[in-house]
């Protein structure tokens, strides 16, 4: 046969009782081969290609893994934090999250602050005090 030559190389191409060429596409892709054998065909596949193919296989699997393997990090990760402002219990994947919703941390972005003016105003207490200690304290360099 003419076109035997054509199939060189061709991962599909098998042979017969062992000396006649044969096209295994039907068996190894499970499916009838879309276009007659030999020249006119289609579907050959190289070593080479089938090489390349693998090697690309190979790669997509290992990214695949590789964000598996990040998701389970994450997973790991979600750990279960009690909200000090409602007492709710919630589970988050961020180290320092402290509260349950943007509302909680409001509550307790405005506490710290309320915290904040009152020592502020307890450290200013004293300097309009009437006496007059700090300022004292002041001029004598004592801090
Ligand atoms: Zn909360």
């Amino acid at each position: 046969m003419a076109s035997d030559s054509y199939c060189n190389g061709c991962i599909y191409k098998g042979l017969v009782n062992g000396n006649a060429p044969c096209c295994n596409y039907i068996f190894m892709e499970d499916k009838r081969r879309p276009c007659p054998p030999g020249e006119g065909c289609t579907v050959k596949v190289t070593n080479r290609d089938a090489q390349r193919r693998t090697a690309e296989e190979r790669k997509r699997k290992k990214l695949e893994l590789a964000k598996e393997q990040r998701a389970k990090r994450r997973l790991a990760r979600v750990h279960t934090v009690v909200c000090p402002i409602c007492g709710k219990s919630f589970e988050t994947d961020r180290v320092q999250a402290r509260y349950c919703s943007k509302a909680c941390a409001k509550v307790a972005h405005k506490a710290q602050l309320r915290l904040h003016e009152k020592k502020r105003r307890e450290m200013d207490g004293p300097s309009s005090d009437p006496s007059g200690h700090l300022l004292q304290g002041k001029a004598l360099g004592v801090r």
